[in-house]
């Protein structure tokens, strides 16, 4: 008898030694949630049949309502789906666009936080903005004011 106190079967032994077993509550719980696992499997089943006897039925008149609208779904979902993507971009596009804007903010030298539309670090004065992003001459990385040397590539950039 291997010991599963703390597996799933020990779990559940555990609790149902808590619970009278014929305490009508406990029983009505359980016999709903048996019968809801049964009937879920059944769907399961049926709808793989429905699979497998699918392409020998495509063209039966016998199921075409049927076939009609699962090709409607078909069609739906594939749309659904694009659009998913879409909106997906989209707010992928709003956060780099977001993080731009913190970084354009954010002083190279102090790093500060400055208020919107500032030109110059309320802090220490340096230029703020990414048109003054600083790139390396060699590779094009893009560092910060003050370094010596391209993480990247080694050149030096004072
Ligand atoms: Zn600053
Ligand atoms: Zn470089």
């Amino acid at each position: 008898m291997g010991n599963d106190l703390f597996g799933l079967g020990g779990l559940v032994k555990g609790l149902s030694a808590f619970m009278p077993k014929d305490n009508p509550d406990t029983k009505l719980f359980q016999l709903q949630t048996e019968i809801n696992d049964m009937e879920d499997k059944e769907k399961e089943l049926y709808a793989e049949i429905g699979k497998r006897v699918f392409p020998d039925v495509r063209d039966n008149p016998e199921f075409r309502d049927l076939i009609e609208e699962i090709s409607f779904i078909k069609k739906k979902l594939g749309e659904a789906k694009v659009e998913l993507e879409e909106v997906q971009a989209t707010i992928s596009d709003q956060k780099r666009m977001e993080e731009e804007l913190l970084e354009s903010r954010t002083c190279p030298n102090c790093s500060n936080y400055n208020p919107e539309g500032v030109k110059f670090c309320q802090e220490c004065g340096e230029k703020l903005g990414d048109s003054e992003k600083l790139k390396c001459p060699s590779c094009g990385t893009v560092y910060t004011a003050g370094t010596r040397f391209c993480g990247e590539c080694g050149s030096g950039l004072l």
